[in-house]
């Protein structure tokens, strides 16, 4: 009979995290297809547990995904761990479960820790509808282009981010978003100098260009207003301000008004700076 691929969420700071049923499940399988087996290791020492390892990790999961995925199909029941949180977000796994799914093996979650909905969840910013982005590319253009993409984006939207990067790209959501957008940026959760610091984009950058950030950091940035789909009401000036509160320069907002009115855009420039 086929085996069973449980794709385990594990603690993202904080031991304590570690459910009942990640223990009985990491107890009761073959083989622990892991990230990184040493700290993996680490887990399965601290509670008690021996059992076979294999890395299963960005730059091996083509080769080590079909080894694992002919162990499940020979029977065994395996469980795939990543250093931390769930695997399969911004974390190798993504790729297993889609060959698990060809294969016809079953796979199970062993729900548990995950970074983005934990920020989500204390950003105090509007959790009904939101996107999950992950990290952004480390080339500026990707980057660039992909926070363009999302300028207008009305949900909430959680990022993934490295300290050493965060200034970098706090600059550029002043750029894409505006420096007045909020932002809630969550701080080494669960762990000791866990800190949730609600605030704008402008003034994070400015905090964190004075004192460089340190840990872990999940960005959850509050969604653009909502553009109205009728603008007739609004006089020209609020209706500029419409445009840029979604993160739009004033000449592009401008732009975008006078074609709106269908009015040349010298127009509209000389009622918003009369
Ligand atoms: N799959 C994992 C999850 O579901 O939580 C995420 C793995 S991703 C490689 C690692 C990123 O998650 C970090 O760069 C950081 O943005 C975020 N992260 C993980 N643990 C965190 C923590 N304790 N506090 C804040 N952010 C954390």
């Amino acid at each position: 009979m086929t085996g069973t691929l449980y794709v385990c969420a594990t603690p993202i700071g904080n031991l304590s995290d570690v459910s009942d049923r990640l223990r009985q499940t990491l107890e009761a399988v073959d083989l622990v297809a892991a990230e990184d087996t040493r700290h993996t290791g680490k887990l399965l020492q601290h509670l008690g547990i021996t059992k076979p390892c294999i890395s299963y990790f960005t730059h091996n999961r083509r080769g080590h995904g079909e080894m694992i995925v002919r162990e499940l199909l020979s029977g065994k029941n395996v469980a795939l761990v990543s250093d931390a949180g769930t695997p399969a977000i911004s974390d190798p796994g993504e790729e297993l479960v889609q060959l698990c799914a060809a294969a016809g093996v079953p796979t199970v979650p062993i729900p548990g820790p995950c970074a983005a909905i934990s920020a989500l969840s204390v950003s105090g910013l509007i959790t009904g509808r939101f996107v999950f982005e992950g990290f952004l590319s480390t080339q500026k253009k990707g980057r660039m282009d992909r926070l363009e993409a999302l300028k207008t984006e009305e949900r909430t939207i959680i990022f993934y981010e490295a300290p050493h990067k965060l200034v970098r790209t706090l600059e550029d959501f002043a750029v894409a978003f505006g420096p007045a957008r909020k932002i809630t940026l969550c701080r080494e959760m669960t762990k000791i100098f866990e800190e949730i610091i609600r605030t704008t984009v402008g003034e994070a950058l400015e905090r964190f260009t004075a004192q460089p950030p340190k840990g872990e950091f999940v960005l959850v940035v509050e969604g653009a207003p909502e553009i109205r789909e009728s603008w007739e009401d609004l006089s020209i000036e609020a209706h500029v301000n419409m445009y840029e509160q979604t993160g739009l320069p004033r000449m592009d907002a401008i732009k975008r008004v006078a074609a709106d009115r269908g009015v040349p855009k010298r127009e509209i420039y000389d009622a918003v700076m009369r």
